[in-house]
């Protein structure tokens, strides 16, 4: 019988004829014939196989800024592609079609033939998003090697549920992540809407990337009204984030639509990301950012040595570029650690004297 996918790497041999993977925190233990949570790992033949190794179920051509990553490569496109499965049960998935299923499903694709997609769509690199890419990480992996070769850039939207092992493997290729808190990490809204028993991982995952690795990394914070916006939480995160991976850190408030079982909860009020906004600011941090709210001052950076606005933006849109070449405020001459510029800078004001 043909194995459909690829051998996996990431798991080791357990007692008991019993594999345990090793590509996320969830380290199922996997008997002959069956598959983990996310329902693309599964033993064959007393070995792991990755099912869903060539095999994408989504793909479209998105601005880097959507995902949301600010301080990368600003202005590029980014090839965004996705297989099915998940290790989380989000409650409220914008894409639970895709991330929920749990049948290997997609279009068949080698590395190679993504990598020539992305470059014929004029991208920038590839995104590993819309379900979580640390499932299928030995496909990225080799997607993103590829893309390196090509001059491409490669960027994970991801829970952060990782491994050691994880990390080592995505320092092979991974240029960015933007890892995605929801409710704030706060445990009984993890434990009951995603199906996890606390955020740990995520924070040790953090740590690896800034320790062990270049990787560039933002943070972002799905605020659920009513069940994941506690302001408290927020604070704590904020505190770990400023302590931890520093104050320059990005970190965006993204407000939530009702989706999938949770359709019952109104849009987060925007009153209240505002607040999560100022807790940021108080708690040290100094790129905080309102999401998926067109039109909010709080898309946009703000210098934080002379409050000017240096990056104007709408949706996900630049309008204004007010840096200079070396990427210092133009009015205050104040370093933004931003890497790159956009391919096509809306308008520079004046340069830094
Ligand atoms: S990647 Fe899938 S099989 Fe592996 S530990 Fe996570 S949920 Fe389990």
């Amino acid at each position: 019988m043909e194995v459909p996918g690829k051998e996996a790497l990431l798991w080791r041999p357990v007692s008991g004829d019993r594999i345990k993977c090793t590509a996320c925190a969830r380290y199922c233990q996997i008997g002959e014939g069956q598959v983990g949570l996310c329902g693309v790992r599964g033993v064959v033949n007393g070995r792991l196989y990755l099912f869903v190794y060539g095999r994408v179920a989504a793909s479209h051509v998105d601005p880097i800024e959507k995902k949301p990553v600010t301080h990368f490569m600003p202005g590029t496109k980014i090839f965004s592609i996705a297989t099915t499965g998940c290790n989380w049960l989000c409650q409220y998935c914008q894409n639970f079609d895709i991330s929920q299923r749990r049948k290997v499903e997609g279009v068949h694709v080698t590395p190679e033939e993504l990598v020539r997609a992305a470059k014929r769509y004029g991208s920038h690199g590839i995104a590993y998003t819309y379900n979580e890419p640390t499932i299928f990480m030995e496909f990225a992996r080799d997607v993103g090697v590829e893309a390196r070769r090509a001059g491409l850039i490669n960027v994970f939207v991801t829970n952060g549920y990782w491994t050691p092992d994880s990390v080592s493997m995505a320092n092979e290729f991974l240029d960015a992540a933007t890892v995605d808190f929801k409710g704030s990490g706060e445990v009984n809204f993890v434990r009951r809407y995603i199906g996890i028993p606390n955020v740990e991982p995520i924070f040790q995952t953090l740590l690896e990337l800034k320790q062990r690795t270049r990787i560039h990394i933002e943070i972002t914070d799905l605020i659920v009204p009513e069940i994941g916006d506690d302001l408290n939480a927020a604070r704590r995160l904020c505190r770990w984030v400023c302590d931890n991976l520093g104050p320059e850190t990005p970190v965006h408030f993204l407000r939530f639509h009702p989706d999938y079982k949770l359709m019952h909860l109104p849009w987060t009020p925007v009153t209240t990301l505002e607040r999560h906004y100022e807790i940021a600011k108080q708690e040290g941090l100094q790129y905080v950012y309102i999401g998926n709210v067109p039109g909010h001052k709080y898309e946009s950076t703000y210098c934080p040595g002379c409050s000017s606005v240096v990056v104007r933006r709408y949706g996900f849109s630049i309008l204004e570029w007010n840096l200079t070449d070396e990427n210092r405020c133009s009015t205050c001459g104040n370093r933004i650690p931003i890497v790159g510029r956009p391919p096509l800078i809306p308008r520079v004001t004046r340069s830094a004297t």
